[in-house]
Protein backbone atom coordinates (compact mmCIF):
# COMPACT_ATOMS: atom_id res chain seq x y z
CA UNK A 1 0.00 0.00 0.00
CA UNK A 2 1.81 2.96 -1.38
CA UNK A 3 0.08 5.58 -2.80
CA UNK A 4 -1.00 8.06 0.22
CA UNK A 5 2.23 7.75 1.48
CA UNK A 6 3.88 9.25 -1.84
CA UNK A 7 0.92 11.82 -2.38
CA UNK A 8 0.25 11.35 -5.69
CA UNK A 9 -3.39 11.32 -7.93
CA UNK A 10 -3.71 8.68 -10.87
CA UNK A 11 -3.34 10.50 -13.87
CA UNK A 12 -4.56 8.22 -16.84
CA UNK A 13 -2.32 5.26 -15.61
CA UNK A 14 0.66 7.22 -13.68
CA UNK A 15 1.02 8.57 -10.26
CA UNK A 16 1.86 12.26 -10.30
CA UNK A 17 2.55 14.09 -7.88
CA UNK A 18 2.96 18.01 -7.75
CA UNK A 19 4.12 21.30 -5.92
CA UNK A 20 0.93 22.64 -4.94
CA UNK A 21 -1.02 20.35 -2.54
CA UNK A 22 -4.11 20.13 -0.41
CA UNK A 23 -4.51 19.32 3.08
CA UNK A 24 -6.21 16.27 3.78
CA UNK A 25 -6.96 16.64 7.53
CA UNK A 26 -8.66 13.97 10.28
CA UNK A 27 -11.62 15.81 11.24
CA UNK A 28 -11.79 14.31 14.60
CA UNK A 29 -8.67 16.20 16.14
CA UNK A 30 -7.74 18.49 12.38
CA UNK A 31 -4.73 16.80 12.62
CA UNK A 32 -3.05 16.80 9.41
CA UNK A 33 -2.98 13.18 7.80
CA UNK A 34 -0.99 14.33 4.90
CA UNK A 35 -1.66 16.13 1.21
CA UNK A 36 -2.74 15.27 -2.22
CA UNK A 37 -1.96 16.65 -5.54
CA UNK A 38 -3.97 20.10 -6.52
CA UNK A 39 -4.47 19.16 -9.92
CA UNK A 40 -5.00 22.06 -12.31
CA UNK A 41 -7.64 22.32 -15.12
CA UNK A 42 -4.72 21.80 -17.73
CA UNK A 43 -4.34 18.50 -16.08
CA UNK A 44 -7.40 17.59 -16.27
CA UNK A 45 -7.12 18.10 -19.87
CA UNK A 46 -4.40 15.87 -19.85
CA UNK A 47 -6.68 13.18 -18.32
CA UNK A 48 -9.30 13.55 -20.59
CA UNK A 49 -7.16 13.40 -23.58
CA UNK A 50 -5.71 10.45 -22.38
CA UNK A 51 -9.07 8.78 -21.61
CA UNK A 52 -9.57 9.29 -25.52
CA UNK A 53 -7.04 6.73 -25.83
CA UNK A 54 -8.53 5.10 -22.82
CA UNK A 55 -12.06 4.59 -23.90
CA UNK A 56 -11.06 2.43 -27.13
CA UNK A 57 -8.75 0.22 -25.09
CA UNK A 58 -11.46 -0.34 -22.86
CA UNK A 59 -14.14 -0.73 -25.13
CA UNK A 60 -12.07 -3.68 -26.78
CA UNK A 61 -11.26 -5.26 -23.96
CA UNK A 62 -12.99 -8.62 -23.97
CA UNK A 63 -15.40 -9.67 -21.22
CA UNK A 64 -13.31 -12.27 -19.63
CA UNK A 65 -10.50 -9.83 -19.15
CA UNK A 66 -12.74 -6.80 -17.33
CA UNK A 67 -13.90 -9.93 -15.01
CA UNK A 68 -10.40 -11.15 -14.01
CA UNK A 69 -9.28 -7.37 -13.14
CA UNK A 70 -12.12 -6.60 -11.35
CA UNK A 71 -11.81 -9.72 -9.78
CA UNK A 72 -7.86 -8.90 -8.74
CA UNK A 73 -8.95 -5.31 -7.43
CA UNK A 74 -11.77 -6.84 -5.03
CA UNK A 75 -8.92 -9.58 -3.67
CA UNK A 76 -6.52 -6.80 -3.25
CA UNK A 77 -8.83 -4.98 -1.29
CA UNK A 78 -9.64 -8.03 0.38
CA UNK A 79 -5.90 -8.65 1.53
CA UNK A 80 -5.12 -4.99 2.53
CA UNK A 81 -8.95 -4.48 3.79
CA UNK A 82 -7.55 -3.10 7.13
CA UNK A 83 -5.69 -0.21 5.65
CA UNK A 84 -8.83 0.55 3.62
CA UNK A 85 -10.96 0.72 6.51
CA UNK A 86 -8.68 2.72 8.81
CA UNK A 87 -8.52 5.49 5.72
CA UNK A 88 -12.17 5.69 5.58
CA UNK A 89 -12.32 6.30 9.27
CA UNK A 90 -9.20 8.87 9.51
CA UNK A 91 -10.18 10.62 6.51
CA UNK A 92 -14.02 11.16 7.08
CA UNK A 93 -16.26 10.95 9.64
CA UNK A 94 -17.16 7.07 10.32
CA UNK A 95 -16.18 5.18 13.11
CA UNK A 96 -14.01 2.23 12.30
CA UNK A 97 -16.60 -0.26 12.45
CA UNK A 98 -18.72 1.76 10.08
CA UNK A 99 -15.67 2.00 7.78
CA UNK A 100 -15.16 -1.84 8.10
CA UNK A 101 -18.92 -2.30 6.83
CA UNK A 102 -18.25 0.27 4.23
CA UNK A 103 -15.15 -2.00 3.18
CA UNK A 104 -16.77 -5.17 2.78
CA UNK A 105 -19.90 -3.52 0.60
CA UNK A 106 -16.86 -2.38 -1.90
CA UNK A 107 -15.51 -5.56 -2.30
CA UNK A 108 -19.59 -6.52 -2.69
CA UNK A 109 -20.21 -3.87 -5.40
CA UNK A 110 -16.95 -5.15 -7.20
CA UNK A 111 -17.63 -8.92 -7.24
CA UNK A 112 -21.13 -7.74 -8.25
CA UNK A 113 -19.43 -5.83 -11.55
CA UNK A 114 -17.49 -8.86 -12.31
CA UNK A 115 -20.58 -10.26 -12.72
CA UNK A 116 -22.64 -8.28 -14.40
CA UNK A 117 -19.64 -7.56 -17.15
CA UNK A 118 -20.75 -11.09 -18.09
CA UNK A 119 -24.55 -10.12 -18.79
CA UNK A 120 -24.57 -7.48 -20.68
CA UNK A 121 -27.51 -8.68 -22.86
CA UNK A 122 -29.17 -7.28 -26.21
CA UNK A 123 -32.58 -8.61 -27.62
CA UNK A 124 -34.05 -9.81 -31.10
CA UNK A 125 -36.02 -7.13 -32.61
CA UNK A 126 -39.38 -8.31 -34.63
CA UNK A 127 -39.01 -5.92 -37.18
CA UNK A 128 -41.94 -7.60 -39.54
CA UNK A 129 -44.31 -6.48 -36.66
CA UNK A 130 -45.08 -3.08 -39.25
CA UNK A 131 -46.42 -3.71 -42.84
CA UNK A 132 -43.97 -3.64 -45.44
CA UNK A 133 -41.19 -4.43 -42.70
CA UNK A 134 -41.20 -8.74 -44.01
CA UNK A 135 -38.03 -10.60 -44.64
CA UNK A 136 -35.83 -8.65 -41.89
CA UNK A 137 -34.10 -10.35 -38.81
CA UNK A 138 -32.14 -8.10 -36.31
CA UNK A 139 -31.67 -6.83 -32.61
CA UNK A 140 -30.22 -4.58 -31.04
CA UNK A 141 -26.67 -4.70 -28.13
CA UNK A 142 -25.06 -2.56 -25.75
CA UNK A 143 -22.18 -0.69 -26.35
CA UNK A 144 -20.12 1.63 -23.67
CA UNK A 145 -21.18 5.11 -23.99
CA UNK A 146 -17.07 5.99 -23.99
CA UNK A 147 -15.90 8.28 -21.24
CA UNK A 148 -17.47 8.73 -18.03
CA UNK A 149 -16.75 11.60 -15.77
CA UNK A 150 -17.47 10.54 -11.77
CA UNK A 151 -17.92 13.16 -8.92
CA UNK A 152 -18.42 11.66 -6.07
CA UNK A 153 -19.12 12.98 -2.04
CA UNK A 154 -16.86 12.52 0.96
CA UNK A 155 -19.50 10.27 3.43
CA UNK A 156 -19.07 6.87 1.31
CA UNK A 157 -15.42 7.78 0.00
CA UNK A 158 -14.62 4.18 -0.95
CA UNK A 159 -18.32 2.08 -1.83
CA UNK A 160 -19.90 5.21 -3.88
CA UNK A 161 -16.35 5.19 -5.96
CA UNK A 162 -16.71 2.12 -6.73
CA UNK A 163 -20.16 1.94 -7.73
CA UNK A 164 -19.05 4.31 -10.57
CA UNK A 165 -15.67 2.45 -11.49
CA UNK A 166 -16.81 -0.97 -11.55
CA UNK A 167 -19.67 -1.01 -13.70
CA UNK A 168 -17.85 1.81 -15.96
CA UNK A 169 -14.54 -0.97 -16.38
CA UNK A 170 -17.72 -3.70 -16.62
CA UNK A 171 -19.14 -2.23 -19.72
CA UNK A 172 -16.01 -0.92 -21.42
CA UNK A 173 -15.88 2.52 -20.37
CA UNK A 174 -12.94 4.84 -19.37
CA UNK A 175 -13.52 6.71 -16.44
CA UNK A 176 -12.24 9.76 -14.93
CA UNK A 177 -13.13 10.26 -10.80
CA UNK A 178 -13.26 13.54 -9.15
CA UNK A 179 -13.46 12.79 -5.29
CA UNK A 180 -14.50 14.51 -2.67
CA UNK A 181 -11.98 17.28 -2.17
CA UNK A 182 -11.96 16.23 1.65
CA UNK A 183 -11.91 12.57 1.58
CA UNK A 184 -10.00 12.03 -1.21
CA UNK A 185 -7.57 9.17 -0.06
CA UNK A 186 -10.17 6.33 -0.20
CA UNK A 187 -11.04 6.66 -4.09
CA UNK A 188 -6.92 7.13 -4.51
CA UNK A 189 -6.78 3.70 -2.62
CA UNK A 190 -9.28 2.09 -4.90
CA UNK A 191 -7.49 3.24 -7.76
CA UNK A 192 -4.42 1.48 -6.62
CA UNK A 193 -6.73 -1.92 -6.25
CA UNK A 194 -7.39 -1.45 -10.04
CA UNK A 195 -3.68 -0.57 -11.17
CA UNK A 196 -2.34 -3.67 -9.26
CA UNK A 197 -5.09 -5.76 -10.62
CA UNK A 198 -3.25 -5.13 -14.19
CA UNK A 199 -5.78 -2.22 -15.65
CA UNK A 200 -4.44 -1.08 -18.91
CA UNK A 201 -3.09 2.80 -18.80
CA UNK A 202 -5.99 5.33 -19.97
CA UNK A 203 -8.81 3.90 -19.05
CA UNK A 204 -9.02 5.22 -15.53
CA UNK A 205 -7.94 8.75 -13.61
CA UNK A 206 -8.35 9.70 -10.18
CA UNK A 207 -8.03 13.87 -10.21
CA UNK A 208 -8.00 15.37 -6.91
CA UNK A 209 -8.74 18.84 -6.91
CA UNK A 210 -11.25 21.43 -6.00
CA UNK A 211 -14.73 21.00 -7.49
CA UNK A 212 -15.08 24.16 -8.41
CA UNK A 213 -11.85 24.57 -10.06
CA UNK A 214 -11.24 21.12 -12.26
CA UNK A 215 -14.99 20.39 -12.16
CA UNK A 216 -16.14 22.30 -14.74
CA UNK A 217 -13.59 21.46 -17.19
CA UNK A 218 -14.42 17.76 -16.85
CA UNK A 219 -18.26 17.78 -17.21
CA UNK A 220 -18.58 20.50 -19.69
CA UNK A 221 -15.80 18.98 -22.32
CA UNK A 222 -17.39 17.20 -25.37
CA UNK A 223 -15.25 14.20 -25.02
CA UNK A 224 -17.21 13.60 -21.92
CA UNK A 225 -20.09 11.34 -22.84
CA UNK A 226 -22.00 11.09 -19.56
CA UNK A 227 -21.80 12.57 -15.78
CA UNK A 228 -22.05 10.15 -12.96
CA UNK A 229 -22.91 12.05 -10.39
CA UNK A 230 -23.56 11.45 -6.41
CA UNK A 231 -23.73 14.74 -4.29
CA UNK A 232 -25.94 17.78 -2.92
CA UNK A 233 -28.60 19.05 -5.03
CA UNK A 234 -26.84 22.72 -5.26
CA UNK A 235 -23.69 21.30 -6.92
CA UNK A 236 -25.65 18.52 -9.39
CA UNK A 237 -28.02 21.71 -10.67
CA UNK A 238 -24.97 23.64 -10.94
CA UNK A 239 -23.22 20.20 -13.01
CA UNK A 240 -26.51 19.78 -14.93
CA UNK A 241 -26.51 23.36 -16.51
CA UNK A 242 -22.84 23.00 -17.05
CA UNK A 243 -23.25 19.65 -18.81
CA UNK A 244 -24.48 20.19 -21.88
CA UNK A 245 -25.85 17.39 -24.51
CA UNK A 246 -24.45 14.14 -22.13
CA UNK A 247 -26.15 11.40 -20.66
CA UNK A 248 -26.49 12.51 -16.18
CA UNK A 249 -26.49 10.24 -13.62
CA UNK A 250 -27.60 12.34 -10.06
CA UNK A 251 -27.67 10.79 -7.26
CA UNK A 252 -28.79 13.71 -4.71
CA UNK A 253 -29.88 14.02 -1.34
CA UNK A 254 -32.72 13.85 0.67
CA UNK A 255 -34.97 14.48 4.26
CA UNK A 256 -36.29 10.42 4.50
CA UNK A 257 -38.99 10.11 6.05
CA UNK A 258 -40.12 7.45 8.28
CA UNK A 259 -43.98 6.21 8.97
CA UNK A 260 -44.57 4.29 12.62
CA UNK A 261 -48.84 2.98 12.22
CA UNK A 262 -50.58 2.48 14.78
CA UNK A 263 -50.16 -1.72 14.67
CA UNK A 264 -46.13 -1.83 14.25
CA UNK A 265 -43.74 -3.10 16.17
CA UNK A 266 -42.65 -0.47 17.93
CA UNK A 267 -39.38 -1.92 19.57
CA UNK A 268 -38.01 -3.16 16.19
CA UNK A 269 -39.57 0.74 14.61
CA UNK A 270 -37.57 2.56 16.99
CA UNK A 271 -34.03 0.43 16.47
CA UNK A 272 -34.11 0.77 12.83
CA UNK A 273 -35.19 4.58 13.08
CA UNK A 274 -32.20 5.40 15.09
CA UNK A 275 -29.71 3.42 13.29
CA UNK A 276 -30.83 5.07 10.18
CA UNK A 277 -31.35 8.25 12.13
CA UNK A 278 -27.42 8.48 13.30
CA UNK A 279 -25.41 6.24 11.24
CA UNK A 280 -22.91 8.03 10.03
CA UNK A 281 -23.66 10.81 12.18
CA UNK A 282 -26.75 11.32 10.12
CA UNK A 283 -24.70 12.48 6.99
CA UNK A 284 -25.97 9.79 4.86
CA UNK A 285 -28.04 10.56 1.57
CA UNK A 286 -30.98 8.14 2.99
CA UNK A 287 -30.36 9.27 6.71
CA UNK A 288 -33.75 8.85 8.73
CA UNK A 289 -34.86 12.63 9.23
CA UNK A 290 -38.72 13.05 9.67
CA UNK A 291 -41.13 10.07 11.35
CA UNK A 292 -44.34 10.25 11.08
CA UNK A 293 -45.94 8.44 14.14
CA UNK A 294 -49.65 7.46 14.58
CA UNK A 295 -50.79 9.74 17.65
CA UNK A 296 -52.43 6.80 18.98
CA UNK A 297 -48.60 5.31 19.64
CA UNK A 298 -46.99 8.52 19.90
CA UNK A 299 -46.07 9.09 23.59
CA UNK A 300 -44.73 5.75 23.92
CA UNK A 301 -42.59 5.70 20.50
CA UNK A 302 -41.14 9.17 21.64
CA UNK A 303 -40.12 7.66 24.87
CA UNK A 304 -38.67 4.55 23.66
CA UNK A 305 -36.85 6.36 20.67
CA UNK A 306 -35.27 9.02 23.33
CA UNK A 307 -33.93 6.59 25.34
CA UNK A 308 -32.40 4.66 22.70
CA UNK A 309 -30.68 7.63 21.02
CA UNK A 310 -29.36 8.34 24.59
CA UNK A 311 -27.46 5.38 24.59
CA UNK A 312 -25.32 6.02 21.71
CA UNK A 313 -21.93 6.47 22.50
CA UNK A 314 -20.04 10.12 20.90
CA UNK A 315 -16.60 9.37 20.73
CA UNK A 316 -13.16 8.34 19.06
CA UNK A 317 -13.89 7.26 15.52
CA UNK A 318 -11.27 4.21 16.17
CA UNK A 319 -12.57 2.47 19.36
CA UNK A 320 -14.70 -0.49 18.46
CA UNK A 321 -17.50 0.74 21.04
CA UNK A 322 -17.99 3.73 19.51
CA UNK A 323 -21.57 4.55 17.97
CA UNK A 324 -20.87 7.85 15.65
CA UNK A 325 -18.07 10.38 15.51
CA UNK A 326 -17.20 13.85 14.67
CA UNK A 327 -19.05 15.40 11.57
CA UNK A 328 -16.68 16.07 8.83
CA UNK A 329 -15.90 19.24 9.73
CA UNK A 330 -16.29 21.47 12.83
CA UNK A 331 -18.18 24.18 9.61
CA UNK A 332 -20.51 21.33 9.02
CA UNK A 333 -20.91 21.14 12.93
CA UNK A 334 -21.89 24.65 13.35
CA UNK A 335 -24.20 24.56 10.23
CA UNK A 336 -26.25 21.97 11.76
CA UNK A 337 -26.12 23.66 15.39
CA UNK A 338 -27.51 26.96 13.56
CA UNK A 339 -30.51 24.61 11.99
CA UNK A 340 -31.11 23.30 15.17
CA UNK A 341 -30.85 26.39 17.26
CA UNK A 342 -33.32 28.09 14.57
CA UNK A 343 -35.88 25.36 14.50
CA UNK A 344 -36.20 25.72 18.73
CA UNK A 345 -36.54 30.01 17.85
CA UNK A 346 -39.53 28.88 15.91
CA UNK A 347 -40.78 26.72 18.39
CA UNK A 348 -39.58 22.90 18.20
CA UNK A 349 -38.97 20.62 21.84
CA UNK A 350 -35.39 19.23 21.70
CA UNK A 351 -35.63 16.34 23.77
CA UNK A 352 -32.56 15.23 23.42
CA UNK A 353 -29.22 16.46 22.41
CA UNK A 354 -28.36 19.97 20.60
CA UNK A 355 -24.77 20.45 21.93
CA UNK A 356 -21.63 20.42 19.78
CA UNK A 357 -18.10 20.61 20.60
CA UNK A 358 -15.81 21.25 17.96
CA UNK A 359 -17.12 18.69 14.88
CA UNK A 360 -18.46 16.84 16.75
CA UNK A 361 -22.48 17.29 17.45
CA UNK A 362 -24.65 14.99 19.97
CA UNK A 363 -27.52 12.48 18.60
CA UNK A 364 -30.05 14.67 18.73
CA UNK A 365 -34.03 14.24 18.63
CA UNK A 366 -36.97 17.48 17.97
CA UNK A 367 -40.63 17.07 18.22
CA UNK A 368 -43.37 19.91 17.95
CA UNK A 369 -41.27 21.66 14.53
CA UNK A 370 -42.99 23.67 12.40
CA UNK A 371 -43.24 22.25 9.13
CA UNK A 372 -42.21 25.44 7.54
CA UNK A 373 -38.77 25.12 9.44
CA UNK A 374 -35.23 24.87 7.24
CA UNK A 375 -34.72 21.48 9.42
CA UNK A 376 -37.46 19.48 8.07
CA UNK A 377 -37.48 21.20 4.73
CA UNK A 378 -34.03 20.76 3.64
CA UNK A 379 -31.40 18.11 3.32
CA UNK A 380 -29.56 18.28 7.12
CA UNK A 381 -27.11 15.97 6.82
CA UNK A 382 -25.94 15.71 10.31
CA UNK A 383 -27.75 13.43 13.47
CA UNK A 384 -31.02 15.35 13.99
CA UNK A 385 -34.28 13.85 13.88
CA UNK A 386 -37.84 15.17 13.66
CA UNK A 387 -40.61 13.39 15.04
CA UNK A 388 -44.55 14.14 14.10
CA UNK A 389 -47.68 12.56 15.71
CA UNK A 390 -50.16 12.08 12.44
CA UNK A 391 -53.57 11.54 12.62
CA UNK A 392 -54.04 9.19 9.33
CA UNK A 393 -51.73 7.26 7.05
CA UNK A 394 -53.01 9.49 4.09
CA UNK A 395 -51.88 12.62 6.55
CA UNK A 396 -48.57 10.90 7.03
CA UNK A 397 -48.01 9.81 3.02
CA UNK A 398 -49.46 13.40 2.33
CA UNK A 399 -46.70 15.03 4.65
CA UNK A 400 -44.31 12.88 3.48
CA UNK A 401 -44.16 13.93 0.05
CA UNK A 402 -44.37 17.78 0.76
CA UNK A 403 -40.86 18.15 0.70
CA UNK A 404 -38.62 18.62 -2.72
CA UNK A 405 -36.82 15.44 -2.26
CA UNK A 406 -37.69 11.66 -2.68
CA UNK A 407 -35.08 8.92 -2.47
CA UNK A 408 -36.12 6.36 0.02
CA UNK A 409 -39.08 5.63 2.71
CA UNK A 410 -39.49 3.60 5.31
CA UNK A 411 -42.97 2.96 6.54
CA UNK A 412 -43.91 0.24 9.93
CA UNK A 413 -46.88 -1.53 9.51
CA UNK A 414 -48.20 -5.33 9.39
CA UNK A 415 -51.07 -3.74 7.72
CA UNK A 416 -50.50 -5.07 3.95
CA UNK A 417 -53.10 -2.18 2.86
CA UNK A 418 -51.07 -0.02 4.20
CA UNK A 419 -48.51 -1.03 3.67
CA UNK A 420 -49.61 -1.07 -0.43
CA UNK A 421 -51.27 2.41 0.14
CA UNK A 422 -48.03 3.74 0.69
CA UNK A 423 -46.37 1.94 -2.17
CA UNK A 424 -48.36 3.49 -4.76
CA UNK A 425 -48.88 7.44 -2.97
CA UNK A 426 -45.05 8.00 -2.05
CA UNK A 427 -42.69 10.08 -4.05
CA UNK A 428 -39.20 8.32 -3.94
CA UNK A 429 -37.24 5.50 -5.51
CA UNK A 430 -37.57 2.85 -2.93
CA UNK A 431 -39.95 1.85 0.11
CA UNK A 432 -38.75 -0.25 2.78
CA UNK A 433 -41.75 -1.80 4.40
CA UNK A 434 -40.95 -2.76 8.09
CA UNK A 435 -37.26 -1.14 7.48
CA UNK A 436 -36.09 2.66 7.93
CA UNK A 437 -35.78 4.51 4.58
CA UNK A 438 -31.91 4.09 5.57
CA UNK A 439 -32.33 0.03 4.09
CA UNK A 440 -30.18 -1.06 1.00
CA UNK A 441 -27.93 -3.31 -0.77
CA UNK A 442 -25.34 -2.43 -3.60
CA UNK A 443 -27.74 -4.89 -6.29
CA UNK A 444 -30.68 -3.15 -6.03
CA UNK A 445 -31.76 -0.24 -8.40
CA UNK A 446 -30.94 2.58 -6.35
CA UNK A 447 -32.05 6.44 -6.87
CA UNK A 448 -34.71 8.67 -6.50
CA UNK A 449 -37.27 11.34 -7.77
CA UNK A 450 -37.76 14.93 -7.38
CA UNK A 451 -34.36 16.61 -5.90
CA UNK A 452 -33.49 13.58 -5.33
CA UNK A 453 -31.85 12.35 -8.35
CA UNK A 454 -32.12 11.15 -12.00
CA UNK A 455 -31.27 7.58 -13.03
CA UNK A 456 -30.43 4.32 -11.31
CA UNK A 457 -27.61 2.60 -9.37
CA UNK A 458 -26.88 -0.86 -8.12
CA UNK A 459 -24.03 -1.79 -10.66
CA UNK A 460 -26.68 -3.66 -13.03
CA UNK A 461 -28.61 -0.33 -13.07
CA UNK A 462 -25.77 1.84 -13.74
CA UNK A 463 -24.33 -0.69 -16.75
CA UNK A 464 -27.70 -0.38 -18.60
CA UNK A 465 -26.92 4.18 -17.99
CA UNK A 466 -22.82 3.51 -18.97
CA UNK A 467 -24.25 1.87 -22.49
CA UNK A 468 -25.92 2.69 -25.33
CA UNK A 469 -27.97 0.26 -27.67
CA UNK A 470 -27.19 -0.40 -31.05
CA UNK A 471 -29.43 -1.69 -33.23
CA UNK A 472 -28.67 -4.07 -36.12
CA UNK A 473 -30.96 -5.22 -39.24
CA UNK A 474 -30.64 -7.38 -41.92
CA UNK A 475 -32.96 -7.41 -44.73
CA UNK A 476 -32.94 -11.15 -46.59
CA UNK A 477 -33.60 -12.26 -49.52
P1 LIG B 1 -21.19 18.17 -2.65
O1 LIG B 1 -22.32 18.35 -3.59
O2 LIG B 1 -20.73 19.35 -1.86
O3 LIG B 1 -19.89 17.64 -3.41
C1 LIG B 1 -19.92 16.45 -4.16
C2 LIG B 1 -18.75 16.45 -5.13
O4 LIG B 1 -18.92 17.50 -6.09
C3 LIG B 1 -17.38 16.69 -4.48
O5 LIG B 1 -16.43 15.84 -5.10
C4 LIG B 1 -17.09 18.13 -4.86
O6 LIG B 1 -15.72 18.42 -4.89
C5 LIG B 1 -17.70 18.19 -6.24
N1 LIG B 1 -17.96 19.54 -6.77
C6 LIG B 1 -18.23 20.67 -6.08
N2 LIG B 1 -18.41 21.71 -6.95
C7 LIG B 1 -18.26 21.20 -8.20
C8 LIG B 1 -18.33 21.75 -9.50
N3 LIG B 1 -18.58 23.03 -9.71
N4 LIG B 1 -18.13 20.94 -10.56
C9 LIG B 1 -17.88 19.62 -10.38
N5 LIG B 1 -17.79 19.04 -9.16
C10 LIG B 1 -17.98 19.82 -8.09
O7 LIG B 1 -21.61 16.96 -1.68
P2 LIG B 1 -20.89 16.44 -0.36
O8 LIG B 1 -21.05 17.47 0.71
O9 LIG B 1 -19.54 15.89 -0.66
O10 LIG B 1 -21.83 15.17 -0.05
C11 LIG B 1 -23.04 15.27 0.58
C12 LIG B 1 -24.20 15.22 -0.38
O11 LIG B 1 -24.14 14.05 -1.18
C13 LIG B 1 -25.52 15.13 0.35
O12 LIG B 1 -26.46 15.96 -0.26
C14 LIG B 1 -25.91 13.67 0.18
O13 LIG B 1 -27.27 13.40 0.32
C15 LIG B 1 -25.41 13.39 -1.19
N6 LIG B 1 -25.27 11.94 -1.38
C16 LIG B 1 -26.15 11.28 -2.21
C17 LIG B 1 -26.05 9.89 -2.36
C18 LIG B 1 -26.96 9.12 -3.28
O14 LIG B 1 -26.55 8.04 -3.70
N7 LIG B 1 -28.15 9.60 -3.59
C19 LIG B 1 -25.08 9.19 -1.68
C20 LIG B 1 -24.22 9.90 -0.82
C21 LIG B 1 -24.32 11.27 -0.70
Amino acid sequence: MTVTDKKKMLLAGTWVEKDETIDVYDPQDNSLITTVPKASRGDMLRAIEAAEEGAKIAASMPVHERVTIIERAASYIEMNREVYAETIASEGSKTITEARREVARCINTLRLSAEEASRIYGETIPFDQMPGHENRVGYYYRFPIGIIAAITPFNDPLNLVAHKIGPAIASGNAMIVKPATMTPLSALLLAEAFVEAGLPRNILSVITGSGSEVGDVLVSHPSIRMVSFTGGLETGTHIANKAGLKKLSMELGSNSPAIVLEDAHVEHAVESCVAGAFGAVGQNCLGVQRIFIDSSIYDSFVEKFVAETKKLKVGDKMDEATDMGPLISEAEAERVERIVEEAIEQGATLLTGGKRDGAFYEPTVLADVSPHATIVRDEIFGPVVSLFAIESLEEAVERANDVPFGLQAGIFTKNIAAAFHAIQHLEVGGIMINDSSDYRIDAMPFGGVKGSGLGREGVRYSILEMTDPKVVNFKLG
